[in-house]
């Protein structure tokens, strides 16, 4: 468990959950490869189950526990993709699963996690602690806790999306991952540096929550206030124990992207690609346009994979989103 996870550990994962998960499908747009000189290939796991690729690690690390921790049930706190991915996984694995929620969790994802037969818990986010309520679900009813990134299995389950992009375009030059913990970028790192040494793997987090990028010029784990932006799957306050030095090792940079940029290419995503992508699944695709305008000569040309982590977000919330662009 302690042990950092390798591209064998991918490979294993992959094979214990391929036939619970879609592999999700390659996306081309014309207009991206002009806009940047490019050729593009997406990896839609907002087309995933349960909408983003979070299920890839969470079946993995509850297919990993043994009989008797299966019995127990496993306990998660979030209150977006993990706590929805961690419900299904569970229900496909017949575990019971107990997710604690803010109480002021949107409905849509209370019903959902519900949805899936999870018992949800709910606490107060300004007066409670969640970590203390799931340690004690954990302790008093020997309950598995299942943390969202920082977990060896978690991490080599993330870490399939990419092998299957690679897989399925062949070698690439750059690849652009969205960044929250780095459960996703670490994973991705595993599967790109074994299937395609060469490529340069970029981590991209909201430009108000740079502690992922603070955290690599500085050499140690830095700690954030919980960050404000619209990225809400990316809202988190520092990478892992787990994450960190694998990222610190094979990323070639970190980069950011500001709110308005990911509203851009949500519509972008909307109105050509004709898909809904969550405001954090929109980071990949940020970025790479941010770095088409400031450095062209960086990407024209090359073969590049961004990966759309996720499609999860309130179609109320979209529509003021893409009515709030100046444009
Ligand atoms: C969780 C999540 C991320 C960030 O993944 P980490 O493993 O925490 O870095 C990015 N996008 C979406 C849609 C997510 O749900």
């Amino acid at each position: 468990m302690t042990e950092s996870p390798t591209y064998s550990d991918v490979v294993a994962a992959a094979e214990r959950i391929g036939s619970e998960v879609h592999r999700t499908p390659l996306l081309t747009s014309r207009l991206v490869d002009s806009e940047t000189g490019a050729r593009v290939f997406f990896k839609a796991e907002n087309l995933q189950r349960a909408g983003s690729f979070k299920i890839r690690g969470a079946l993995n690390a509850l297919s990993l526990l043994d009989a008797d921790q299966r019995a127990a049930g496993v306990v998660a706190y979030s209150s977006g993709n993990h706590a929805q991915a961690i419900a299904l996984a569970a229900a496909i694995l017949k575990i019971p699963v107990v997710v604690v929620m803010p109480t002021d969790a949107p409905a849509t994802k209370l019903a959902a996690t519900q949805a899936y037969g999870a018992s949800v818990i709910t606490y107060d986010r300004y007066t409670e602690d969640r970590e203390r309520i799931g340690a004690e679900l954990a302790e008093d009813k020997g309950m598995a806790l299942i943390p969202p990134y920082d977990h060896p299995h978690v991490i080599a389950g993330q870490g399939t999306a990419v092998k299957e992009l690679l897989e399925d375009t062949g070698p690439l030059d750059m690849v652009f991952v969205p960044l929250g913990g780095g459960g996703l970028l670490s994973g991705s790192l595993l599967s790109t540096k074994a299937l395609a040494p060469d490529c340069a793997v970029y981590g991209v987090e909201p430009e108000a929550g740079d502690d992922g990028r603070r955290s690599l010029r500085t050499g140690t784990i830095v700690h954030i206030d919980t960050p404000v932006t619209i990225a809400d799957g990316t809202q988190t306050q520092h990478l892992g124990e787990h994450t960190f030095p694998i990222i610190k090792r094979d990323v070639e940079d970190i980069v950011t992207a500001a709110d308005t940029e990911l509203v851009e290419a949500m519509a972008l995503f909307a109105a050509r690609m004709k898909i809904v992508v969550e405001p954090s699944g929109c980071l990949g695709l940020a970025a790479l346009l941010g770095t088409a305008v400031r450095d062209p000569g960086a990407v024209a040309g090359r073969r590049i994979g961004v990966v759309i982590s996720g499609g999860n977000v309130d179609l109320g919330r979209m529509a003021q989103l893409l009515a709030s662009r100046s444009r």
